[in-house]
């Protein structure tokens, strides 16, 4: 009998993961409050398909004092998971590519990724840190100004730029279309998405999980899921419902503690806001260079601006906060780092304004393995490289689940490196 697993949470972490578990035979349930896949931290994400480079950026990020502390303390402790996530976004890259390539998915993909150094200063910090990065498996070259500007047309000859990073393998997309998809092709492999649905607690009994769920319509839908979603998930009773399954899953990002059941020790998530804009990119015959071709990334403004089909999203104004609190988004900042980089590129009559957040561990890194309770795994939000690790995170803890042999260990990774 095929063994029945629940994934919590339907962003890009959970609709990865059903689609491994699916892909390795288990039945799988996906619960999501939301009404589709990939609407919260996963909606407007900056479309970067990036490579984890350690010591790349150098923007402050404000952040309260409390957290500033716990995260040096974590810092401090060292210890193998940088390198296993250096290890798991190479991973993570070579599985989206394989994913597009094999189901046919199609999410505006674009290659190149850029990291430009404004000075001097920056371009010798690179140059010292090139063998480094090169031990540790990533394909990076140092481009002088030129180079840099052949590879992005489209920068502004005025903007100052003494060099860039080429990222191989990275490159921008729609990681929502990508979500989308690849939730169509785990249906196809037997996975089930409840939709509309809240996991209000998870219970250990016997040698199993009971998973406690609720149907949480928004006021404005019908009272029965079924009428509204028929074809799309499964029909659902109201009130609380309990269902048993052999594994769960937590992907939900910033809301996985309250579900834990005990105090995993060290395990304090923050909320990490970021800004977004997106328009039209401006479509000219005599410019047909105008605006970024790939992923350009600005450390020194802590911004990223990328090309997403035919539009331009630049993204930033990155600011920490405890799990509930507010951030007041800087678009103006944003608009202009886009008119530095890549003047007069987009149309203004179509600019999307967004902003969302993700989960922080203390030290910045994901949360993936074995939760210490029995049958319940973690594969919590790796802060800003999400997409990038999303299809090697879900793959190696898949392997893991189900009993295989793990491409690669994950062990380090795991919540007991904060205890
Ligand atoms: C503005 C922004 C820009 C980013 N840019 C990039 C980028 O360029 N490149 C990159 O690689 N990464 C980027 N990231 C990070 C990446 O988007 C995230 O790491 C990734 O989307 C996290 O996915 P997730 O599935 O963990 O979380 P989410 O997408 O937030 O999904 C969690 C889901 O769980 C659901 N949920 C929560 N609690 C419950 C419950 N009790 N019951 C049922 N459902 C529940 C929520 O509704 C939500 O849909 C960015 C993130 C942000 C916010």
């Amino acid at each position: 009998m095929s063994r029945r697993v629940a994934v919590v949470g339907a962003g890009l972490a959970g609709v990865t993961t059903a689609y491994e578990l699916a892909a390795l035979g288990w039945q799988v349930q996906v619960f999501e409050r939301g009404g589709s896949v990939a609407e919260q931290a996963s909606f407007a994400s900056s479309a970067l398909l990036s490579p984890f480079v350690p010591h790349v950026g150098d923007a402050a990020t404000p952040a309260p004092l409390a957290w500033r502390w716990r995260r040096w303390r974590a810092g401090r402790r060292g210890g193998d998971a940088p390198s296993t996530l250096a290890a798991l976004s190479q991973l993570g890259l070579a599985r989206t590519d394989e994913l597009r390539r094999s189901l046919g998915l199609d999410d505006e993909a674009t290659e190149g990724l850029l990291v430009a150094l404004v000075d001097a200063k920056r371009v010798a910090a690179a140059q010292a840190r090139l063998d480094a990065w090169r031990a540790m498996g990533l394909a990076i070259e140092l481009l002088d100004p030129d180079q840099a500007r052949r590879r992005e047309p489209g920068l502004n000859v005025d903007a100052p730029l003494a060099g860039a990073l080429a990222l191989a393998h990275g490159g921008a997309g729609n990681a929502r279309l990508f979500a989308q998809q690849l939730r169509q092709q785990a249906q196809r492999l037997g996975a089930a998405f409840r939709f509309h649905t809240t996991v209000r607690a998870i219970t250990t009994d016997g040698g199993g999980l009971t998973l406690r769920h609720e149907y949480t319509p928004p006021p404005e839908a019908p009272t029965r899921a079924a009428e509204r979603d028929a074809g799309d998930t499964l029909p659902q009773l109201l009130g609380s419902q309990d269902e048993r399954f052999n594994a769960v899953v937590l992907c939900n990002g910033l809301d996985a503690p309250s579900l834990l059941g005990q105090r995993l020790p060290g395990l304090k998530l923050a909320a990490q806001h970021e800004a977004s804009v997106t328009a039209p990119l401006r479509l000219l015959e005599a410019h047909p260079d105008l605006g970024p071709k790939a992923g350009w990334v600005d450390p020194s403004r802590g911004l990223t601006v990328t090309r997403i089909g035919q539009r331009v999203r630049v993204s930033g104004g990155i600011a920490v906060t405890g799990t509930k609190g507010r951030s007041a988004p800087d678009f103006e900042t944003l608009h202009r780092g886009l008119q530095h980089w890549f003047p007069g590129s987009v149309l203004h009559q179509q600019v999307q304004h967004g902003q969302s957040r993700r989960a922080l561990p203390a030290d910045g890194l994901p949360l993936l393995g074995a939760s210490g309770r029995p049958g319940l795994w973690l594969n919590l939000s790796p802060a800003g490289n999400g997409w990038g690790l999303a299809c090697g995170a879900a793959q190696a803890l898949a392997q893991q689940i189900t009993g295989q042999v793990p491409t690669l260990d994950i062990g380090p990774l795991g919540p007991q490196r904060l205890a």
